[in-house]
């Protein structure tokens, strides 16, 4: 292939964006050359969406002009002054630390590289790039989703996170557009380039765009179609989840076939074991579909993806921790009105051996959980790793010191449903010998020998919404075998 005419690119598209809204870190830049501003109004934005944090920023800078103005607020009224940006709690904690680590460190200025910014609370890279970038109009290549998301349509880059893709950047990109290129695709990938259906038809980029993972977004006849049973079904949205225990062996055993069959609004895959550059474009570009992936570091080993028909507001790559994000273990689709939350924990190994890094996990999946239901229903699905109960398991009492029944890994399913999360198969369905997985050996699956470990929890206030939960065991092409859930 042809190498994408980047100069080209970024000439359309400024003309383009001069009829579009400018992102809200480039409006506030704009209105002041505070570099403050610029770094609290960068913090806000992460993972949040501009309108919100534009009024988030009006409220709070009514209240805050310099650094010491933000020790005049306790943290709750900080919370309560920038809520509902995302993570509103931990922004908060970290605007209250700010004045303090700008004294000890730079003598309460805001430095100017990046090396510096992320020293201080909550500012990551891709803060500190586009604070250097934007309030300092210094050379810096700030990767955000749709910088990240877009380069790789263009096959401008091939990778798989927004850190790689800045690697790639700094090599390749010419120095002349690192500060304008976040501004440019951010404000690009919003009304245009969107991350589900982008507006092909109406691009300036049509002719020397590849579209490389693209859905288009008028859709076809049979999508249409399945739109409208989703709508006939009263909005009640079918959720699927299955460990495929690598994609390419269950596309052999038929998985096209299946996820046809399944008729879902939204399918969340673990084990995966493979990158999206590695499968058939008709795979990654299934019908009707936009899909998102996640694969892990290590080829050919665990990774998450999930497919969806409804449009998500934002993904949420990981869990901000480098030692599981590494493995792809989980990828989070916001939509709407809930976030879908895709998980491949662990397995504890024989011996135990991997049982502390499971338990870590376990806890930080818990803790993320707890962070996205303060803000809208969760949906936490996939291949948990545990049996919950002897009912979840045909031969408990064998495998009480074993891996995915041991003592700590029940301990830890019976907090996460103690703090009120729904196992929402259990809610319909009290009947033993409903298992989710068999092991290959031993016929154990036409024995009906398996465990139950794949689950859809939601929040406690979410209950309500959940209005069937079911177990596919007729379904093959893995070792384990597909869940639902109708949410409404
Ligand atoms: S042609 Fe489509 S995929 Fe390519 S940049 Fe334009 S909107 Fe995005």
């Amino acid at each position: 292939m042809a190498e994408f005419p980047i100069d080209r690119a970024v000439a359309l598209l400024e003309e383009e964006v001069k009829g579009l809204q400018a992102p809200v870190v480039d409006l506030v830049a704009a209105q002041t050359r505070d570099p403050f501003r610029i770094l609290v109004a960068t913090i806000l934005s992460a993972r949040t969406r501009d309108e919100v944090t534009a009024a988030a920023c009006r409220r709070l800078f009514k209240r805050v002009a310099a650094p010491e103005d933000l020790e005049a607020l306790r943290v709750d009224e900080l919370e309560k002054v920038i809520y509902p940006v995302g993570f509103y709690r931990s922004k908060a904690k970290h605007l209250a630390r700010l004045p303090a680590a700008l004294r000890e460190y730079f003598q309460g200025r805001i430095p100017d590289d990046v090396e510096s910014l992320v020293r201080l609370p909550g500012v990551g890279r891709k803060t500190a790039n586009l604070v250097v970038a934007v309030a300092f109009n210094k050379p810096a290549v700030c990767v955000d989703t749709h910088v990240h998301r877009i380069m790789n349509i263009w096959g401008y880059v091939k990778t798989k996170t927004p850190l790689e893709t800045e690697t790639v950047l700094r090599q390749k990109l010419p120095r002349k557009y690192w500060i304008r290129i976040n501004s440019l695709l951010v404000a690009f990938g919003q009304a245009v380039c969107k991350p589900v259906r982008p507006h092909c038809d109406r691009c300036v980029l049509f002719d020397i765009c590849p579209r490389i993972g693209v859905t288009p977004r008028r859709p076809p006849k049979t999508q249409a179609r399945r739109v409208r049973q989703t709508m006939t079904r009263k909005n009640v949205k079918k959720l699927v989840s299955w460990n495929v225990n690598g994609l390419r062996a269950a596309l052999q055993k038929g998985f096209v076939d299946v996820f046809r069959e399944l008729d879902a609004d939204v399918v969340a895959l673990q084990e995966i074991k493979v990158s999206p550059d590695q499968l058939p474009d008709d795979v990654v570009k299934m019908d009707g579909y936009a899909s998102y992936w996640y694969p892990a570091g290590r080829k050919g080993y665990s990774g998450t993806a999930v497919f969806t028909r409804l449009e998500p507001v934002q993904v949420i790559y990981g869990l901000d921790n480098h030692d599981f994000d590494q493995e792809g273990r989980a990828l989070t689709l916001e939509f709407d009105d809930f976030y879908l939350v895709n998980l491949y924990f662990p397995n504890a190994q024989p011996g135990l051996k991997r049982l502390d890094f499971k338990i870590a996990f376990n806890r930080a999946v818990h803790a993320f959980l707890g962070r996205l239901a303060g803000r809208k229903s969760v949906v936490a699905c996939g291949d948990f790793n545990v049996a919950h109960k002897p009912i979840d398991l045909a031969n408990p009492k064998a495998n009480e010191q074993n891996p995915g029944y041991s003592a700590r890994e029940r301990a830890w399913m019976d907090e996460v449903v103690a703090a009120g999360y729904v196992d929402t198969f259990r809610k319909f369905n009290q009947e033993p010998g409903q298992y989710t997985w068999w092991t290959y050996r031993f016929n154990a699956r036409s024995r009906n020998i398996g465990w139950r470990i794949d689950y859809f929890l939601v929040d406690p206030a979410s209950e309500g919404r959940v209005v069937n939960a079911a177990i596919h065991g007729d379904i093959t092409g893995s070792d384990h075998c597909p869940i639902s859930i109708g949410f409404k």
